[in-house]
């Protein structure tokens, strides 16, 4: 078969990258390894329980803004019925033995409740939302009169929000709250983000935070549809095995199917949307420079996670609509560690009428030594004691659901690498740092493109973005951005 582009992995990444280009007249099909497209972001059940694997909520969608004409322009807004979460607080951050911290919607009002946490840390404050600000307003999709000629999906990558506030002169209480609220959220400490990749990130969230009916089932089906009706073919269970060259120009992909069967999809142009190091062993090493293999090896990843989910009946109000971070000081890191609480408001028991499902979600510590020892019965062993401690901490953090809910499911680092494909089971791929090469949108071949969030940004609209930003390459971005303007 030929195609004007292939696109590997049907991730938000690479159905968004895949549906850009079908939307620009080109012929486009998908490869996705795993049975289903959008493995990572689909829910799972458990019993009577929904679970969410790979997404809980999102920021960004304002009335009027480019992340709601980026859906539109998708084909996917009128499907997805997105439900705001808590606009006086979608997030609460609390350290132990400390009142709350609720955030609301908005830069103003965020700057305002922080100010009056924070008094000591007022300039400090002001120095942070004035630069997410001014982020936001590079981003053609946050503000779509950005021309996208300038826009620089990488810019400064050397400068750290931790470089920020030491400047501004925060005190140490504001450096943790943003540090435990942000890690969760882009996968990495204050101290190694890059300014422009937390202002990207927790912007959007603070401009608007929404999730969907059925969590990332709605939003996968969305595209789905958007896709069948562009008549854009998904080959699931269809492993891309290594991309064709002619020269050092892209002229197909290898892929296997489940049955064994090879093919060769001809195409001038890729969208690489997996992992770039799963990118990287698909290629000829002859026809790519050493330099680039290194670069690419050589990039750390993000935290894997740890998810526990519980079947609650009558899970308290105060958990619904909002998203709970739990802070602890942890010994042996020296750092914090942080639990998050979610609970969908949406997610009814229909016997019953009771919510049900409560997901508790922060990084799987200790997994250094199951990668050591990756035998059963250490896996076993972790699991158990990570299961235990996490039951007992949500315990300590919301009393009335001690002895009231029960655990149905665990999601380890190795439950994300085998059933979603997540690259070491890591939660947002590459890490973004400071001091690191990043992995840019233009690959090593000619016709090949990287996107996802180990490209773009940690998070399904980062990823959506990279995509689109990978079909821009391919198409332009001037046709690309005419139609979203249009959308809005
Ligand atoms: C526990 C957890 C909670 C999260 N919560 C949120 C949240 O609330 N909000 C949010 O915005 N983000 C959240 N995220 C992050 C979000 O899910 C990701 O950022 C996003 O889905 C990544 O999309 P992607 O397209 O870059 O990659 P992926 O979804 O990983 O897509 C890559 C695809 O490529 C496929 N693949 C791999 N190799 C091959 C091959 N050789 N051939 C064919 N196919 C292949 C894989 O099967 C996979 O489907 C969460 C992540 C985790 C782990």
């Amino acid at each position: 078969m030929r195609y004007d582009a292939v696109v590997i992995g049907s991730g938000v990444s690479g159905m968004a990258s895949a549906l850009a280009l079908a939307r620009e007249g080109l012929s486009v099909a998908i490869v996705e390894a795993n049975r289903h497209p959008a493995p990572l972001i689909r829910r799972f059940r458990r019993r009577s329980v929904w679970c969410d694997a790979g997404f809980h909520y999102f920021g960004g969608l304002t009335d009027g803004g480019g992340a709601g004409a980026l859906f539109r322009y998708l084909g996917l807004f009128d499907r997805l019925n997105p439900e705001p979460l808590d606009s006086n607080g979608f997030d609460t951050v609390a350290f132990e033995g400390e009142p709350e911290v609720r955030l609301p919607v908005g830069l103003d009002r965020t700057r305002q409740t922080l100010k009056a946490r924070f008094p000591g840390s007022a300039d400090a404050v002001d120095a942070w939302i004035d630069a997410v600000a001014s982020i936001q307003d590079t981003i053609p999709f946050a503000n779509l009169s950005v021309d996208p000629g300038t826009f620089d999906p990488r810019p400064n990558m050397h400068r750290s929000l931790g470089h920020l506030l030491a400047e501004a002169g925060a005190e140490p209480d504001l450096v943790r709250f943003l540090d435990a609220h942000g890690y969760l959220l882009h996968g990495t400490h204050i101290d190694e983000t890059p300014l422009h990749v937390h202002g990207t990130v927790i912007g959007f969230f603070l401009l608007a935070a929404h999730t969907f009916p059925r969590g990332g089932d709605t939003l996968a089906d969305g595209f789905g549809h958007a896709l069948k009706t562009m008549g854009v073919p998904v080959f699931t269970r269809t492993r891309a095995n290594a991309i064709r060259s002619v020269g050092r120009s892209v002229a197909g992909i290898e892929v296997q199917d489940a049955d064994g069967n090879h093919d060769l999809l001809e195409c001038a142009a890729a969208v690489s949307a997996i992992h770039p190091k799963r990118l990287i062993q698909m290629l000829e090493p002859s026809v790519v420079r050493p330099a680039y293999l290194q670069r690419v090896r050589k990039c750390p990843e993000t935290f894997p996670p740890f998810v526990l989910y519980f079947d609650a009946p009558n899970v308290p109000e105060s958990l619904l609509r909002t998203n709970h971070y739990y802070v602890r000081p942890d010994r042996k890191s020296g750092r914090d560690e942080v639990l998050a609480l979610m609970a969908r408001p949406s997610d009814v028991d229909p016997e019953t009428g009771s919510r049900r499902s409560l997901c508790a979600v922060r990084e799987a510590s200790g997994w250094e030594a199951v990668l050591r020892d990756p035998s059963d019965s250490a896996y076993a062993e972790w699991k158990e004691a990570m299961t235990a401690d996490t039951v007992a901490w949500t315990g300590a953090v919301v009393p009335e659901l001690r002895g009231r809910c029960e655990t149905v499911a665990a999601a380890t680092p190795r439950t994300y690498e085998r059933e979603a494909g997540a690259f070491l089971g890591s939660v947002y791929g590459i890490r973004h740092a400071v001091g690191t090469e990043a992995v840019l949108p233009l690959g090593p071949l000619r016709g090949l493109f990287l996107a996802g969030q180990s490209v773009g940004m940690p998070g399904v609209l980062g990823a959506m973005i990279s995509g689109v930003v990978a079909a821009a390459a391919i198409v332009g971005w001037n046709p690309i951005m005419d139609r979203i303007r249009r959308c809005a």
